[in-house]
This record gives structure tokens, sequence and C-alpha cells, in this order.
């Protein structure tokens, strides 16, 4: 049993006639007519009772998709006790075992299941057919594959120098306890690789994904189990986050936080943790990656169009509900009106509207409450008389959170929407002085909390090797002449610093080694 280097899921093209577009559209025709119950899962059971909640995709709000069931404190305090009740059995398995359920999990991912997880994505979370399938298909194959054959390295690795008489050997244990993944809404992939990760490792879980996620989740659940999962590895449960917390972080056997979401929540559950320290029987694992404020930096040396495209991609694919997504630029006087050009005829090109109509770039955002926010920094911006609204600008939730890309100018590089994150579609541009690109580099580094991705564009290498130093802690993701989205598994392990994160490198071994605990077994002979 060998795992050769796995090659990245190919992404379908959902071109006109394609058979997977016809396959998609049948699955989306099949959602739509079924009002779906989505259970909790505990123990492999599934449990439908607490309070009912409507489901609706966000591009239209009027229409029901189906219902969950807010769970009670008493899901809670089941799935930790399931979760517990697993661990042995599955710890004990040899790593190939757990492995081959994830590997078989990809399979079926890439088969079967395929359809239904991108129908599930497009309409709960609104998200066209292609950024669907990178997410939810692509990205979730590669995270399933790419750990199992990472967890062989690791297994692998005994770094230890044995003198004659004695043999030093590492053994890989999963924690000590159960592992709590709270996830975000806006991948599917992370939201089902938060919990998959530690499992793998051979520790059990108690995943509280968002809210607004949950008809993918239940999707990934029926997967997992397609793919063999036993009981009570994964449970799912839907009890609001502040009442999980206020269990799952009094339990003695509470062993790690696998967390993707808001700086602003990590910080909150870091603090409760920090707060019962000593009541657990092993330090917990503490792995977060949240917000960001991703930057463009253009030198004077750089291609307008190049720049313009990273620009537009960056910062609107996804809705920009991307935690890489970019959305503050710095671009040199001399080539805004080349940039500027270039921008406004591309973003003025995006089509904006519901999933179900594959022409759309661009569909509504999360909620209404993320509508509210966002749209609250372009009322601001519109009244504000220093800030330009370059393009776009409108928006509307008459029917669906919808707001049409945006492009701001401000004159004050410390203007809010350069400083805060607002996950969503809205970018901001300062421009400076050529001569000021050294100032520039500082503004970078020093204007937001925040360290996630951050792209450089330059020509000339001296310029780069210097803005790659000058902006070493300004991202955990560092792009050359490319945007700073769009990180692939295999590729480039993605993680932020400062307020971005644990850093712990999603994707890679790196993050695996935190759901291990080794122990160091030394025998003389
Ligand atoms: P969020 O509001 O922080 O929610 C994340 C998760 O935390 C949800 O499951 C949420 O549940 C839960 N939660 C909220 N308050 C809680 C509490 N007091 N106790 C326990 N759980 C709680 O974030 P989001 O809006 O879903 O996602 C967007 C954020 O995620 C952005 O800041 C983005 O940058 C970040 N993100 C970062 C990365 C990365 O790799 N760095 C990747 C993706 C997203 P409810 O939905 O039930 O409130």
């Amino acid at each position: 049993f060998n795992i050769d280097i796995p090659y990245n899921e190919p992404v379908l093209s959902y071109a006109p006639g394609s058979p997977e577009r016809e396959e998609l559209k049948q699955a989306i025709k099949e959602a739509r007519v079924a009002e779906r119950e989505l259970p909790a899962f505990i123990n492999g059971e599934r449990i439908l009772d607490g309070e009912k909640v409507a489901v609706h995709p966000p591009h239209e709000t009027a229409f029901t998709l189906g219902h969950f069931y807010r769970g009670t404190t008493e899901h809670v305090h089941r799935a930790i006790d399931a979760a517990l009740a697993a661990k042995p059995t599955w710890e004990a398995l040899p790593w190939q075992q757990r492995a081959a359920v994830f590997l078989r999990a990809a399979d079926l991912l890439a088969g079967p299941f395929r359809a239904r997880m991108n129908a599930a994505t497009m309409l709960g979370q609104s998200k066209n057919a292609y950024q669907s399938e990178i997410d939810a298909v692509a990205e979730l194959c590669d995270f399933f594959r790419f750990n199992a054959y990472f967890l062989q390295e690791i297994y692998r690795d005994q770094p230890l120098h044995s003198p004659p008489g004695t043999w030093n050997r590492l053994e890989y244990r999963a924690l000590e306890g159960f592992v709590l993944a709270i996830t975000p809404f806006n991948f599917t992939s992370i939201a089902a690789n938060l919990p998959a990760a530690p499992a793998l490792c051979g520790n059990t879980v108690v995943w509280k994904p968002a809210e607004t996620q949950i008809y993918s989740a239940v999707v990934i659940m029926e997967l997992f189990e397609a793919a063999g999962l036993p009981k009570g590895v994964i449970n799912l449960i839907y009890t609001d986050g502040p009442a999980v917390g206020d269990i799952v972080f009094k339990h003695p056997d509470f062993a790690g936080l696998h967390f993707t979401g808001s700086t602003k929540v990590f910080q909150e559950l870091w603090r409760e943790i920090g707060n019962n320290i000593s009541g657990y029987k092993t330090y917990p694992r503490i792995v977060g990656e949240t917000g960001g404020k991703d930057f463009i930096a253009v030198h004077p040396s750089s291609d307008p169009e190049q720049v313009a495209v990273a620009i537009v991609r960056g910062a609107f694919e996804f809705q920009g509900q991307k935690c890489s997504a970019a959305s503050r630029a710095y671009l040199p006087a001399s080539l805004w009106p080349a940039i500027k050009e270039h921008v406004v005829e591309k973003t003025g090109s995006l089509k904006m509207g519901t999933v179900e109509d594959f022409g759309n770039f661009v569909n509504a955002v999360i909620d209404e409450r993320a509508f509210d926010r966002i749209t609250k920094y372009i009322a601001d911006a519109k009244e504000d008389a220093d800030v330009e609204i370059v393009t776009g600008g409108n928006f509307d939730k008459s029917d669906g959170y919808f707001i049409e890309p945006t492009v701001l100018l401000t004159k004050d590089p410390h203007y809010v929407t350069m400083e805060e994150e607002l996950f969503g579609p809205v970018i901001t541009i300062y421009v400076y002085e050529d001569e000021d690109w050294e100032k520039t580099l500082h503004l970078v580094d020093t204007t937001s909390p925040y360290a996630l991705t951050g792209a450089v564009f330059a020509t000339d290498r001296g310029v780069i090797e210097h803005a790659s130093k000058a902006l070493r802690n300004a991202a955990g993701n560092f792009y050359i002449n490319d945007k700073p989205t769009g990180a692939v598994v295999g590729q480039q392990p993605f993680g932020g610093a400062r307020a971005s994160g644990t850093n712990d490198k999603a994707g890679s071994a790196l993050n695996l080694h935190r759901w291990i605990s080794p122990r160091l077994i030394k025998e003389n002979f």
C-alpha cells in the first residue's frame, strides 16, 4: 500500500452541451423540487429536532430549499459522547484504513456525488457552476487525496538516530480527547476539510458548520457515510456557536479546535479556551484561519492590463467572499489611467444574477447581514467627498442579496475600506506618486492588522526581491505578478499570520502535524 503523489482533480468546463452541464442542470432541478429536511448527524443517526429554520438560496430569497433544526445543548453533549465513544476503535485502525475512507470519498465526489455536491453549493451558498466546481469538487478531492499522501509521508518519517544497542522511534498518535471543527460559509471544501483532516489522523470530531452552509454540509456527511466513515467519527450539529463553545470549552476531553472564520470570533474562542486552560487533560491544539485584507501592490514597471485582470479576478470572483480576495490596491500614478480603463471595461462586462444561469459571473452575497454590512461601506463612500466610485456601487436585495462589483478610489491610504475586511465584491484603490514606491511598501505592510495574502507586480528583479523582503511578514501567501487568490492544494499550501491565523497551512503536512501527538519510544537491546 503506497500512495503516489496525487494529481489535482481536473476542473470540468460546464461548456454548453457538455454532459456535466446536463447532469448538473438535472441535479439542480431535483434539488429545487425537493424541499429537503436537513438533519444533524450524531453517531450516524439523523436528528431532526430543535427549532425549525428555513433555508433560502441567497440569490432567490422567496424560495425555500429546505429546513434544518437548530439544535439544543443536548445535541452538543450527545455529539461529544459519540465522538469519545468512537475514538478508541477509529484511532486503533492502521492509518491506511483511515486514509482509504477519504480516498474513496474523493473518488465518489469526483464521480456520483459531483453534481449533487455542486447543486447544493450553488443553491445554498450562491456560487455559479465554475466557482462551485473549483471549491466543492476539485479542492475538496484534493484535500482528501493530498492529506492521505501527506499522512503517509509523516508516518514514514523517522528522523531519529539510534546508537548500537538502542532503537529510538516515533509513534504518531491522535490527540487525547476530541476535536471541535467550527467552519465558515464561504468554502464547502474548507468546511469539509476542517473535520476531515483531524479525523484522518485518528481523531474524532464534533463539527459545527455556519448556518448558511448547512445544505452542502449535509451532502458532505452523506458522502462520508457512502465512503464508509464509521459512525461517531464526525458528528455534525447545528447548535448556536456560543452554546457549543460553552459546553465544549469546559469539557476535560477537549483536545483541539480547527477553526476557519472571522478574526473576532476566533479571538473570542481562544480567550474562552484560555480561561479554562487548567481544566483540560491536555493543552488543546488551536488552529485558526481567519480574516484578511489582501493587497495588490503595483510597481511602475508593471503591465497595466495584467494588473487589471488581477484586480478584477482577485476582487470579484466568488463575490469577493474569499479570505484571500484582493481588497486594497496600491497603483502608481503613471499607470493608473491605463489600469482604470481596463478595470472599468472588464468589470462592466461581468454579468450578475442567479446561479442557474450559467452565464452569470457574479452571484449573491451570503445573507442579509453580509449585504447590509457591505453596502453600508458603499453608501458611506458615496457620501465621502474624498472617495470616488470608479465603477459599480449599486445594490439591491429585493429578490436576493446582489451587490455590483465595486471599485472605490480614495485619497487617504488609511480610509476605512483600506483597513477593514469587507468580505464582499468591493476593492479600494490608492494611487501613489511613482517615486513613493518605498513609502508604499511601508503602507502595505502597516495599514492592516492582517497578513493573509498579497501580490506584487513588477518586472525588475531587484524591485521584486526588495518588495519580497520588505513584505516578508505582510502575507502568508505571497504572489509575484499574479492575483492573490486561487491557492491550489499540493501547490500553494494556504494560511496567514498576524490577525489572519495560526498559519498552519491547510492542504499540507504542516496542518496534519497539528492533529498528531507523537510519542517517543526508546528501547534498549
Ligand atoms: P464567522 O462569522 O466568524 O463564522 C465562522 C463560524 O463561527 C461559523 O460556523 C459561526 O457559526 C461560528 N461562530 C460564530 N460565533 C461563534 C461563537 N461565539 N462561538 C462559536 N462559534 C461561533 O465567519 P464567516 O462569516 O462564516 O466566514 C467569513 C470569515 O472567514 C471571513 O473573515 C474570512 O476572511 C474568514 N475565512 C478565512 C479563511 C482563511 O483560510 N484564512 C478561509 C475562509 C474564510 P454561525 O454561522 O452559526 O454564526
